[in-house]
């Protein structure tokens, strides 16, 4: 029997003390501050007097700071066997905490007492991450036994803190003692893949989404060379942003696709009406970067080809980098969010599932008002706390539609009132239909024509006469003109 032969029926043999040591484990509850708990102590006590017996010629707990947990710190593990040899070392990373069981009622049993049934062992934890930890350890154990020798460097790091950020687990590791991993060192994590176990993930490309604020200026359509057309600039900086894909054109056969993405994804609605030249316009792009690129130099590039846009359109651009919240995205249980608001200004809501906010802040209401959002899924929840600041919105403009009709004596246009329109435009960009009930209507003629108060013209004699349409709101009065040409026969002029 070969030594690797003789390892794997070692492993076969301990069937017995692997329910044991999942039993153990699953008993000692590791669960971080963030999620109600007090830290990895216990179950870190317990696999620290296990490692032992492995008789690692390097054991170290390396404590990272945490005032809200146990004693004020997390504890994370390092083992090391055959320090010696000088080659990379082959590491097996593992995590110790665990999320919360959830709803108990949806539990046959305690969660934290493990079962076995059907060759399954069932227990909060036994899979995320335990069966890592188990699974390295008794390898370890197996090689030992069978007398084979480790021709590298091994070592086991059982860390705190992978469920809630990692900041008191790996990422403290790396920025305090980031000399235990060298960049040869190859470095197993068997913590995700496929149900039957072919998958084997070896890196990620970075996500990194960028919103871009294009700002004209809004006019009326009919007449464009009053404005600077926010959707032009829009437009034009988002075939210009094809430029990343060349800049950034690195392949790597390991990832699908091979390249780096840009991609335009989500574009907000800009004005309501058709006959508005839109004077800001704000999209989005969605890159997956290969790892051999650095995220800052994306966002630079793509900055540089907004400023010279803004500079050839006279537009001002804004670029910016959007920092991704997502509590799910190392989710394996693929929960439904829900979304809820804890502070809020009166008349805020949120939609549940998607979380988009919606708000008409009231008059009283102008100002700064701070707002916390909580996440959940079945197990954990998370909160986000911002600020937004409500100002009162000026009626700047409005715009009547069509600027001229053609009348013929003595006729009511009965057709006007369908085809006249009013949109009142505001400060910052936005803008709405105004019901031509709501307006007032002066004519510089009443012997020529006239509109009653539901925007009705009607003609009275030949000739031209002015209807100044009137709007007001919160004080502010803002007009806007339509000919009127009257003529004596109802022709095809019209
Ligand atoms: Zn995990």
């Amino acid at each position: 029997m070969t030594g690797v032969e003789e390892t794997y029926k070692r492993i076969e043999g301990y069937e017995d003390q692997i329910i044991t040591f999942q039993a153990d484990l699953t008993s000692r509850v590791a669960l971080g501050p963030d999620n109600g708990g007090t830290g990895e102590h216990e179950k870190a006590a317990y696999l620290k007097k296990r490692l032992k017996e492995l008789g690692p010629d390097h054991f170290e707990e390396i404590r990272a700071p945490d005032m809200r947990a146990k004693d004020g710190y997390r504890p994370n593990i390092i083992a090391l066997w055959e320090r010696h040899i000088r080659t990379p070392a082959t590491w097996v990373l593992c995590h110790m905490d665990i999320v919360p069981p959830g709803d108990l009622s949806l539990w046959d049993g305690d969660p934290y007492q493990v079962r076995v049934e059907e060759g399954k062992i069932i227990g909060r934890g036994v899979e995320d991450n335990q069966h890592g930890i188990v699974s390295s350890y008794f390898a370890l154990k197996a090689i030992q036994e069978s007398g084979v020798t480790f021709r590298r460097p091994v070592g086991l790091a059982f860390v705190a803190d992978e469920e809630t950020g990692s900041e008191y687990g790996l990422d403290y590791l790396l920025k305090n003692h980031g000399e235990l991993f060298k960049n040869d060192d190859l470095i197993i994590v068997p913590d995700g893949g496929n149900e039957d176990g072919t998958m084997i993930e070896v890196a990620e490309k970075s996500m990194l989404w960028i919103k871009f604020t294009v700002t004209g200026k809004q006019c009326h359509a009919s007449t464009p060379d009053k404005g600077n057309n926010s959707l032009y600039g829009a437009a034009r900086l988002i075939v210009d942003l094809e430029g990343l894909k060349k800049e950034f054109n690195l392949e790597d056969d390991i990832f699908s696709p091979s390249i780096s993405t840009f991609e335009p994804t989500k574009f907000e609605a800009n004005v309501p009406n058709i006959n508005t030249i839109p004077g800001k316009d704000v999209f989005y792009i969605d890159c997956r970067i290969l790892p051999s690129y650095q995220v800052e130099d994306i966002v630079e590039s793509a900055k540089n080809i907004a400023k010279d846009l803004a500079k050839r359109l006279d537009l001002s651009i804004k670029v910016e980098q959007v920092y991704i919240y997502d509590v799910n995205a190392n989710d394996f249980e693929n929960d439904v969010l829900t979304y809820s608001l804890l502070s809020y200004p009166k008349g805020m809501t949120i939609d549940t599932l998607t979380g988009i906010i919606n708000w008409i802040p009231a008059k009283e209401q102008i100002g700064e008002h701070e707002i916390t959002v909580n996440v959940e899924d079945r197990w954990r929840n998370d909160t986000q706390n911002f600020t937004i600041e409500a100002s009162e919105i000026l009626l700047t403009s409005i715009d009547v539609v069509p600027e001229y009709i053609i009348l013929a004596e003595k006729y009511s246009n009965l057709l006007s009132q369908k085809f006249l329109t009013v949109t009142a435009n505001y400060d910052y960009g936005s803008s709405k239909s105004i019901a031509l009930s709501e307006c007032n209507y002066e004519s510089s003629d009443e012997n020529i024509a006239f509109a009653d108060h539901t925007g009705m013209i009607s003609a009275t004699s030949r000739g031209k006469a002015v209807i100044t349409v009137s709007y007001t709101e919160n004080g502010i009065k803002k007009s806007d003109t339509i000919d009127v040409f009257v003529r004596s026969l109802p022709s095809g002029e019209g």
